[in-house]
């Protein structure tokens, strides 16, 4: 088996620690950085490079298995969720390019009003932790509205991972296999991001965190990650 295709089968095995592992060290970032010191929000800085880099071989693999704040909405947030389907608003390049400036100008605005009493150092950790703590309570407020982690949806984090994958799933690639396929629908229901799974041959859709949850759920085995094509 492919080594990659391999390395989430072990994450799928452990993802319950690992989502309480990650998510538990989201809630003392936060906390660090509202009570210790606001230079904790460069943990933004770090997330986001983390979430481009890996984007670039391979896709959102980073936003599911290792994102402390998707982590923490997930496991956190899982039976006060309505589950419900988030609006399909979310999904549009228009919304989340319009958050990625909303988020932008907010930050800016934020760090020239600070700027003449802090040094620059501060003034941008100050900044990030606002941001943190805003955009954490948007993402808790949609997560129990609709699902766990909604705001992943369009989280300007994923934004910049997608633009950095080139809009790709890139590796593993998501595979249907039409000779298996009874085309029920069970993968789309049950994705978190309302990816067409059902469609036959690769599932190239750069929203795809490779959680393997559609692959669980296919009664007739028809999906699997390929590392090559
Ligand atoms: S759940 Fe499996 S069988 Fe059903 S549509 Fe999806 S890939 Fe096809
Ligand atoms: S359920 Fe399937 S299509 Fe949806 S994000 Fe997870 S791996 Fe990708």
């Amino acid at each position: 088996m492919d080594g990659l295709v391999k390395r989430i089968e072990v994450l799928n095995d452990n993802r319950t620690t690992l989502l309480l592992v990650m998510g538990t060290g989201f809630i003392a970032i936060i906390a660090a950085s509202i009570l210790v010191s606001a230079n904790f929000g460069y943990f933004l800085i770090a997330c986001l490079a983390f979430a481009m880099a890996s984007a670039t071989m391979l896709g959102r693999y980073w936003c599911n298995w290792f994102c402390p704040r998707g982590s923490f909405l997930e496991f956190f947030l899982s039976k006060a969720s309505r589950r419900k389907t988030f609006p399909v608003l979310f999904k549009k390049r228009s919304f989340f390019a319009s958050v990625v400036a909303i988020f932008m100008f907010m930050m800016a605005l934020n760090f020239l009003l600070l700027y003449p009493t802090y040094s620059v150092i501060d003034a941008l950790g100050v900044t990030l932790t606002r941001l943190l703590v805003i955009s954490t309570i948007v993402a808790i407020i949609l997560g129990v509205a609709y699902e766990p982690r909604a705001w992943c949806s369009f989280c300007p984090g994923a934004t910049f991972a997608k633009l950095a994958a080139g809009f790709e799933s890139k590796r593993p690639y998501l595979v249907n296999s039409p000779e298996k396929c009874v085309s029920c629908g069970a993968c789309s229901k049950k994705c978190m991001f309302h990816i067409d799974a059902s469609k036959h041959g690769i599932i190239d859709d750069s929203d795809c965190v490779k959680c393997s949850t559609c692959i669980n759920n296919c009664p007739a085995k028809a999906l699997r990650f390929a590392e090559t094509l």
